[in-house]
Order: structure tokens, then sequence, then C-alpha cells
């Protein structure tokens, strides 16, 4: 069987809530505890399944993910240190290329790179760049050539051809100098490691991607200019604004290395994500701050579809959701995609050594500190994890159904109970409702509508966040949408 339900449904979680299970036509009627008393009046009490406990696991996206190597991650990151200096100025002329180096010879190599993977499936790959010139700015001197270069897996089910979930990293390096484009920046960590999890994810996924038949579309995207300031990924997100792409998700890896320094947690990969969308209107937020939606942003949905991921799939390494956007003096390429209103995340190692990033290769004597970003400091097992981490959150995404549209949550009557209501998913077999406490930072119910696209759950709306989500016959999920109250 592809799919398998590692379900604890039904046990008592001893959480204090009971519920009763009403399903009538399409209405599922769930009644948390007011009390001891009412729980033991209902006729048929159970507690609502938790969604902790909740796993699945598809047997081909689990194999697929144990394909990620560790030695090849190694090996893609050890040839774009070869480079020397990655940086966005650096040399991309003819020569350059040739002797391989600069930021030219590493576009060109990434770009050879995808298209051996595409010939080892068959052409399933569409390899592309996005090359435009940037005017000068704050970190860049004069006009620059910037190249994104990116991969295309495309869809199998045409009705879903325009849905995309994205794994990107930036292939740019930057030593002391943002300015020096000639003096080594090998980025082993900043952002090999990042570039490395893009190229591997499309390795594997294109390997079995005819196994696994995704529906929509993934895009591996390595950008350029992120040390100029964002410049590869804000020109990428724009244009796949303009274009009108259906971005559902972006996965930003950017220093994922592990660095082998002192107060590393190599179980644990933080995920940062922004609370109030950045492209929020006032009236938006206005809006936010009257539901209590602040820790409810598209991003942050994704978020904690990643944890979900997390606990389903054996990835070697566990999302630490940080509930922020950046961390402080830094940011990186997620925050463009967020600016396009995209759901966008960033994936960073646990405990970041400033003394290999951003750095001059060098050592000091006077205190025997070795400066610089080279792959000796890299842990490749760790890198290899969180190229898992996102390989299964790349392809469970892939294969789930269109998040369901226009979700409602209807608010004209001082009742007790909540009605939803949804417009169908392509793809969608069943819905779920899923819900927590205001104060909660992850779901923490959810319940299964078997037909029908309207449900009512015997919640105050008063007390919790809801989210729906759409699941395809073999259970996969697609990422909840929280309801617009509609009076
Ligand atoms: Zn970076």
């Amino acid at each position: 069987m592809a799919y398998q339900e590692n379900s604890a449904k039904g046990q008592s979680g001893g959480s204090g809530y009971c519920c009763t299970n009403l399903v009538a036509v399409a209405t599922v009627a769930l009644t948390l505890a007011l009390g001891p008393s009412l729980c033991r009046a209902q006729e048929t009490v159970q507690d609502p399944p938790r969604l902790a406990s909740d796993r699945h696991t598809d047997s081909h996206i689990a194999e697929t993910i144990r394909l990620v190597s560790a030695e090849h991650i190694r090996q893609t990151i050890e040839k774009l240190v070869s480079f020397q200096n990655r940086s966005t100025i650096s040399p991309q002329d003819q020569e350059s290329i040739k002797a391989g180096r600069g930021i030219g010879a590493a576009r060109q190599w990434i770009k050879a790179e995808f298209e051996r993977y595409s010939k080892d499936c068959g052409g399933c790959l569409e390899v592309k760049t996005d090359a435009f010139t940037e005017h000068p700015g704050d970190r860049i001197s004069k006009p620059i050539e910037i190249t994104n270069v990116y991969a295309v897996l495309r869809w199998s089910d045409p009705k879903q051809a325009d849905r995309i979930v994205l794994v990107t990293g930036h292939y740019d390096s930057r030593n002391s100098d943002t300015f020096d484009g000639t003096d080594s920046a090998p980025g082993a960590n900043d952002d090999g490691s990042g570039t490395a999890v893009s190229l591997e994810c499309a390795r594997v996924l294109s390997q079995t991607a005819g196994k696994l038949k995704f529906p929509a579309t993934i895009v591996f995207l390595t950008v350029a200019g992120e040390e100029q300031g964002l410049n590869g990924s804000k020109h990428f997100a724009a244009m796949a604004k303009q274009q009108g792409w259906k971005i559902e998700a972006v996965l930003n890896n950017d220093i994922v290395g592990g660095n082998l320094g002192p107060g590393q947690d190599a179980s644990v990969v933080r995920v940062f994500s922004e609370g109030l969308p950045a492209v929020a209107s006032d009236a938006e937020i206005k809006r936010i701050r009257m539901l209590g939606g602040e820790s409810d942003s598209n991003s942050r949905e994704l978020a904690r579809y990643i944890a979900d991921v997390g606990r389903s799939y054996n990835a070697g390494v566990k999302p630490l959701l940080i509930f922020r956007l950046d961390r402080f003096l830094r940011g990186g390429d997620h925050y463009s995609f967020n600016q396009q209103g995209f759901a966008a995340v960033r994936f960073t190692e646990f405990r970041e050594d400033y003394n290999h990033q951003h750095q001059n290769v060098r050592k000091d004597d006077a205190n025997g500190i070795e400066y610089g970003d080279l792959p000796k400091f890299v842990d490749f097992d760790f890198v290899a994890h969180v190229a898992r981490l996102n390989a299964a959150t790349l392809a469970s995404l892939a294969s789930a159904p269109a998040p369901p549209a226009s979700v409602k949550m209807l608010t004209m009557n001082l009742v007790n109970d909540t009605t939803l209501t949804w417009e169908p998913s392509v793809g969608a077999s069943t819905y779920e409702v899923v819900w927590r406490s205001t104060n909660a930072a992850d779901w923490e119910y959810v319940q299964t509508v078997t037909s029908g696209t309207r449900a009512t759950v015997q919640v105050s709306k008063d007390n919790v966040i809801f989210g729906v989500r759409a699941v395809d016959a073999a259970g996969h999920r697609s990422l909840p949408v929280v309801p617009e109250p509609e009076r």
C-alpha cells in the first residue's frame, strides 16, 4: 500500500476534552466539553483526534527522501567552492568561465548540473535562466548582469498545472567586503549549503517523478545577488507575480550547513516565518487584529505544514518553528517572495558561527581562530537531513490537492457552534477541519468531512482558530486555509 496511516484516532488523550461525533449528511458536529457532566450526557463520546498523533506517510515519498546523499551534497558544495569567489560582482566573462573562476562559471555549472539530472530522467526537467541587468545601488557600483538558474518539474495533472511549489538557495557568496569580487569567498555554508539542497531536491525528485506523478509543478531555483540586496530573488518573485504564477510555497534554504562549532544542535533546523504579511494593507491589518489572526499568515501555515511533514517522515532533523521573519541584523530571499504575497519560509541551522560566514579566509594567530566559510566547517550529513525535509515537503505539497478556496465562517448569528463552508478543490476526495486554541502554536485537532463542502463543528469560534484543508484519496493534505468571517 502506497499510503500508510499511523493514526491514534479514538485514543483517549486525557486532554480534558470530549466530543460527540454527529455525522448527518455533509455536516460534522463535534461537541467540545463544556464540563464533565455534559460529556456524560452524550450517548457517544470520543476524544477528538489530535493532529500531532495523526501522522500520514506516503511510502513513495519516504523512499524518495532516502535517495538524498550526503556524499553528493559534499561534492556539490566543494564544486561551488572551487569557483573561489561567487560574488555577484565577480567576473563572468568567457575567459573567467573557461578558467572556472567567478559567478559566471558557477552559474554555468549549476545549469549543466540541472541538465544532467534532466537527462537522467528522460528530459523531465525544463532548465531555464532568468537574467537581467541590475542598476547601481548600495552594494553594486556599476550595472551588472544577474542570472537566476532554475529547473521546472512539470505537473502530471493539467487541471493543476498552475500550482507551484518552489525550493531555493542563493549561489552567490561574499567575504568580509561586499565589493570584493576577486579574493577567496568560498561560501560553503552561505549559501553553498542551500544551493546544494535545491540541486539535491531536483536530483532525487526528478528520479522518482515517474513513480510519484506529482499533480502540481515543482520549481528548483538558485538565485544570485542575495548578498548585494536580495536582487535575484526580488526579480524572480516580481516576475512570478507579474506572470500570475500560483506559488503555494517557497522553501528558502540559507545557511543550512550545520556548522560544526560548539553549541550546535544538529537535531533541529530553524524555520522562520513572518506573522503579519508584508503585503497586508491597513484594512487587512485591521481585520487581522479583530480576528486575532496575527499568527496565521500563509507563510505561518506553511511553517506548520513543515512541522507536520517533520512528524510524518524520518528526515533526520526536526523543524524548529521560529515565529519571526528572520534573525536579527539579517535578511533572506524568502522576504522577496513575501513581498509579492507568496507563502515563503527560511530554513537556517540552529546556531550560526559568525567566524565562518561573511569573513575573509584567514587565521588569527593571536586568538587561534580560523575565519572563513570553508567546507571543513560544514556537516554534510546535516545538509542531507535538511534536504530530506525539503524534499518531503515539496513532494507532499505537490502530491496534495489544491487548498480549498473561498473558505468562510458563518457569523450572522450569535451561536456557540461554528459553521464553515468552502469551494471544492481539484483533486480532493475529502476535507479536514483543523483547529487550535488561540494561544496554541500548532493545530491541535482535526475532523474529517467525508462528503460535501460544509461542516458545523460544535466548538465556539470565539475560542479557537479554524482552518480547512483538502485531502486526496491517498491521504495527501493541502495547506490549510483559515476562513474569512461572513455575515
Ligand atoms: Zn546567505
